[in-house]
């Protein structure tokens, strides 16, 4: 079974009774993230997340530090305006008002949390529409109207963020075989001795400036 808390965020749970509902399972797999503006400061945003009613989310974005995760990837919290949209959808809600730009540290927290998604979820990828939501954009599954998030969401820098492929990461022969090389040829070099083609050919490749 995967992680349903995320290694970057802070754990500060929710009231326990804040989410779900009656017969229906959770943690359930999920087909997308709805971000939100929390339209209020993060002490605001604890006091109602530890209030036994609505609304509940699953992630708070603070403007300074990593995100804040309170109920497990998967629980069906209160944040995207209907049933129909709690069930498919995980919340987070960024700290600040309409009229905020994000901070820095905001952005790069909504992509890091999108990308625990796709891997954890095994979703396709992160595309608008798809897996990537604004509240306002649930009122197809009967939410209310909503003016949240309120433009705040940079997605002109999280979807290409998203689509960069991740840095492949070497084999344990790649790195012994690099290390034997390296080993060559300082042995090379402090007995003054050629190198043989082959080893030549390969740590020139090694060196080659990218
Ligand atoms: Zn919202």
């Amino acid at each position: 079974m995967s992680d349903r808390w995320f290694g970057k965020a802070v754990r500060e749970p929710g009231h326990p009774l804040a989410h779900g509902y009656p017969g229906i399972r959770e943690p359930r797999e999920k087909r997308g993230l709805v971000y939100h503006s929390a339209e209020g400061n993060l002490a605001t945003m604890r006091r109602i997340i530890l209030a036994p009613g609505p609304p509940s989310w699953t992630f708070s974005n603070p403007k300074v530090g990593r995100l804040i995760q309170h109920h497990e990837r998967g629980t069906n919290v209160w944040a995207n305006g209907s049933v129909a949209a709690n069930l498919p959808f995980d919340a987070c809600e960024s700290e600040g008002v309409a009229g905020e730009p994000l901070t820095e540290s905001q952005t790069q927290n909504l992509i890091d949390l999108a990308r625990w998604y796709v891997k954890e979820e095994g979703w396709p990828g992160f595309k608008r529409l798809q897996q990537a939501w604004e509240h306002n954009e649930m009122v197809r599954f009967g939410a209310p109207p909503t003016a949240c998030p309120s433009d705040r969401i940079p997605w002109n820098a999280i979807i290409p963020a998203l689509e960069e492929a991740p840095m492949p990461q070497p084999t344990v022969e790649q790195i012994l075989k690099v290390l034997e090389l390296v080993n060559k040829w300082a042995e090379a070099l402090r007995f003054d001795e050629p190198l043989d083609e082959k080893d030549r050919a390969a740590i020139h490749w090694l060196t080659k400036p990218s």
